[in-house]
């Protein structure tokens, strides 16, 4: 039922319910709920600048813990909040618990970090986004270049201008805008082009396929130059390994993020991680 992976349990609701749709109905139920009684949590990714060794940024990843199966990964609950709407408030959730974490973190005497939040295009596109997150950093009196917000490049697909109006709102308050997944969607080039993207989040499809064969090395440069050329911070997704992380070191890649470093962790223990550590891994 439940898988070990490290220190974190994830329970997969796939192994005993099949996919039905009375599962579908019990998750949703289940997510009306959980915000309200707080069972969401924030785990946070730590981001390493390869030259330097330090811990620059780390990502929110929401997590589930639900009173029965126990933790649960986004995948199995983002694509239903999305569907049902759910997505807007646990959205507003994400952000407002992100930025009161690094607040604390602040206080306890870490080095500022840029703090990413991932954004679904169901929020993006709900309408009022940009006048919510100029409401919460005034609010909070929360430095903007410190955060950066994480869009995958499907947003482009559902454009119809309100995703490019809000991106470029979301920009000129001063906060970053990031491009995930880079390289697996369908609009790749032309959303890069159209979009104020500050950040290319690379794909970890392109790092796990260091040292597997020829080509992969070749589209891995030619992406880090595409950032380049277009004067955007690179972040590679998914490092696992010594090998991948001396290969984007010199091939010039800024920033990884992945389990050679760190997997997401509880944020008492992430404190702990950046508190504990001046550099890492490097
Ligand atoms: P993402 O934004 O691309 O986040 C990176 C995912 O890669 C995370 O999975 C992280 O745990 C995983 N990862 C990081 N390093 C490695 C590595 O070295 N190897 C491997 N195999 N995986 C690695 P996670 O936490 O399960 O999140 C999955 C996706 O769910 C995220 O992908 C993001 O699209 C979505 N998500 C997570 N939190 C939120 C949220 O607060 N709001 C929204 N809208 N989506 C979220
Ligand atoms: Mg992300
Ligand atoms: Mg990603
Ligand atoms: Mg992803």
């Amino acid at each position: 039922v439940s898988k070990q992976a490290g220190r974190n349990t994830y329970s997969r609701f796939s192994a005993e319910w099949n996919e039905s749709n009375e599962h579908s109905l019990n998750v949703v139920n289940g997510l009306r709920h959980a915000l309200e009684r707080g069972e969401f949590l924030l785990y946070y990714q730590p981001q390493v600048n390869m030259s330097t060794g330090v811990i620059v940024g780390a990502e929110a990843l929401i997590r589930w813990m639900h009173p029965v199966r126990g933790m649960v990964a986004p995948g199995e609950f983002i694509p239903l909040s999305e569907e049902t709407g759910l997505i807007v408030p646990m959205g507003d959730w994400v952000l407002r618990t992100a930025l009161s974490h690094w607040q604390r973190w602040r206080s306890l005497g870490m080095q500022d970090l840029v703090l990413s939040v991932n954004l679904s295009p169901k929020q993006v596109l709900a309408g009022g986004f940009v006048e919510k997150l100029a409401e919460v950093l005034a609010e909070t009196g929360f430095p903007p270049d410190k955060l950066c917000l994480e869009v995958t490049e499907g947003i482009a697909i559902h454009d119809n201008g309100l995703a490019l109006e809000v991106c470029r709102g979301v920009r000129e308050l001063g906060v970053h805008l990031a491009i995930d997944d880079f390289g697996t969607g369908y609009s790749s080039l032309s959303a890069l082009h159209r979009f104020p993207f500050t950040t290319m989040k690379l794909d970890r499809s392109f790092i796990s396929s260091i040292g597997q064969q020829d080509q992969s090395e070749t589209v891995l440069k030619a992406m880090l130059g595409l950032a380049r050329g277009l004067h955007m911070d690179v972040v590679c997704e998914g490092v696992e390994s010594r090998e991948q992380w001396n290969r984007l070191q010199a091939l010039g890649c800024g920033v990884v993020q992945g389990y050679l470093v760190s997997r997401p962790l509880p944020v008492a223990e992430f404190e702990r991680f950046v508190l504990g550590s001046g550099t890492a891994a490097g």
